[in-house]
């Protein structure tokens, strides 16, 4: 039996390696702004977080999200992404 190869992702937040489809994209699109990418096809610079308020505010305040979009995001994006992760 051939064996499935799982895509695995690492999450900005925890660092903890999972499988790409347990994780959601976060994506920097080329006009600059950061939006959810649940299908993960939008282009542009992506990272990969857990569904979680606590790996996002995490990832921010390492400044690790913004270190991996390569951009700084507004507070007012922050908190409209936060809202949409589980407590
Ligand atoms: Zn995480």
């Amino acid at each position: 039996m051939k064996k499935k190869h799982i895509p695995t992702r690492t999450c900005v937040g925890c660092r903890t390696a999972k499988a790409k489809k347990d994780l959601i994209r976060i994506v920097r699109i080329p006009d600059g702004s950061v939006q959810f990418d649940p299908s993960g096809k939008i282009s542009g610079r992506g990272a990969y977080i857990c569904s979680s308020k606590a790996c996002f505010t995490k990832a921010v305040q390492a400044k690790q999200l913004q270190r991996a979009l390569n951009t700084n995001i507004a507070p007012e994006v922050l908190e409209v992404l936060e809202q949409q992760l589980d407590d």
